[in-house]
């Protein structure tokens, strides 16, 4: 009796293995990435973000390449402190989001599926983005 249970269970299984790969792509792409929201709060003349470093740890990117690009978005000076940063002047959560985004956007997200899975090659002296996730190769500037 309890084999035949296992049986039924291991044809179950199968079912759901087969169910999933017929769901059409667009269904799948609802399970889309989304990009961390920063955890900030003004204090005088300064912003300070808390736990900067997880969000650079999902871009899988240099940190140094995100501070240059947080200085230029903001034109201002950042400074590292342990996990946080204090970015000289006020700026409020929505403004720090988009500039956030828009990194991902532009050096981290997948134009072809929309995955952050992505890293940075190299290509003929030309940086590149792969995805990992799809293995589209996009063009990628400023990095
Ligand atoms: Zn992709």
């Amino acid at each position: 009796m309890g084999n035949i249970l296992v049986k039924m269970e291991k044809k179950y299984e199968e079912m759901l293995d087969k169910a999933y790969l017929n769901i059409p792509k667009e269904a799948l792409e609802h399970s889309r990435f989304e990009i961390p929201k920063v955890d900030s709060n003004i204090q005088g003349k300064k912003t300070f973000v808390k736990g900067i470093t997880g969000i650079i740890k999902e871009m899988r990117r240099d940190k140094k390449h995100f501070f240059k690009y947080l200085t230029k978005e903001t034109a201002t000076s950042v400074t590292e402190s342990g996990q946080n940063i204090i970015i000289n002047g006020k700026f409020g959560a929505i403004q720090l989001n988009k500039i956030v985004e828009n990194y991902f956007k532009q050096f981290v997200i997948c134009p072809e599926c929309g995955k952050p899975d992505t890293k940075i090659i190299t290509q003929q002296g030309t940086k590149q983005m792969k995805c990992e996730a799809c293995g589209a190769i996009s063009p990628v500037k400023g990095i």
